[in-house]
């Protein structure tokens, strides 16, 4: 039975097809690159690397993007920003501008093509600073999802700035009381491990997820867990530092007050 849901969405395709021809040709590149088989997450078992080899197995002209048979560049996902950084192909460099995710599958936008070919061997380079910091602060946030007891309902990873909204009606979060209570846990460090478990495990302890809006990423029926020594245990398909001395020296911004349930804590960090 067709819903009428999917009715709707076709009605917006032929919409868009007559007004923009081009969108039923990137429609159907982005078939085309569905039908190609799943791509290998690198960073799944090696968050710190930094260059790796790999094969363009689909590139969409039009749109600049450029999809590899595995990747070491992370998507923009749960919060964390995509990694940008380099694809060098025969001497040639092209910049990569950002990383997202699109129908499960890693594609890199650059900001130019210059005649690539499909099946061609290239080396990327992930902009390590920038994906460092975003590790740094990853991991900080489930730190701090773990000080706090409260139902979290958003969240940002940032280069200067990452946030945490959390469900306070009562206004129970303290500021110094949290950035001590984090500092110790980052001073303790504690080594951060990942595991994977069936998500029909997950069913039977609902209390591992702590976001209310998000549901944890699940790829073939499995889901990843982040482990921080025994400090916290959550699913997540993030990046993380190895130990939370990597982290630093913790400082809690601004506590914002976002509508009567819902305050947002600011995390910055000092080195
Ligand atoms: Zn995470």
């Amino acid at each position: 039975m067709i819903s009428n849901n999917y009715i709707i969405y076709k009605i917006i395709c032929s919409t868009f097809v007559l007004i923009y021809p081009e969108y039923e040709k990137s429609q159907y590149n982005i078939f085309k690159i569905l039908l190609k088989k799943a791509m290998t997450k690198l960073f799944d078992d090696d968050a710190y690397l930094k260059e790796f080899k790999a094969k363009i197995i689909s590139i969409i002209k039009e749109d600049n993007c450029i999809e590899l048979d595995q990747t070491a560049f992370y998507a923009k996902s749960g919060g964390q920003p995509g990694d940008t950084g380099s694809i060098e192909v025969k001497g040639i460099k092209l910049k990569v501008l950002d990383t997202i995710k699109e129908n499960n599958k890693i594609i890199n936008i650059v900001d130019d093509l210059k005649d690539l070919e499909e099946n061609v061997d290239i080396i990327g380079k992930i902009n390590w600073d920038l994906r460092y910091k975003h590790m740094r602060m990853h991991t900080a946030l489930h730190l701090l999802c773990s000080t706090v007891p409260l139902g979290v309902t958003g969240g940002q990873i940032g280069y200067e700035k990452s946030r945490l909204d959390f469900n306070d009606p009562d206004k129970l979060i303290n500021k110094e009381e949290l950035e001590e209570k984090i500092n110790l846990l980052v001073e303790d460090n504690h080594t951060i491990t990942s595991e994977v478990i069936e998500s029909s495990i997950l069913e039977e302890k609902p209390e591992l997820v702590r976001t209310m809006s998000v549901k944890p990423p699940q790829v073939d029926g499995k889901i990843r867990l982040i482990r921080i020594g025994d400090v916290d245990l959550q699913p997540c398909g993030g990046t993380h530092v190895k130990s939370t001395n990597e982290i630093g020296k913790i400082q809690i911004g601004k506590i914002e007050n976002k509508g009567k349930m819902n305050r947002r804590v600011n995390l910055l960090l000092t080195s």
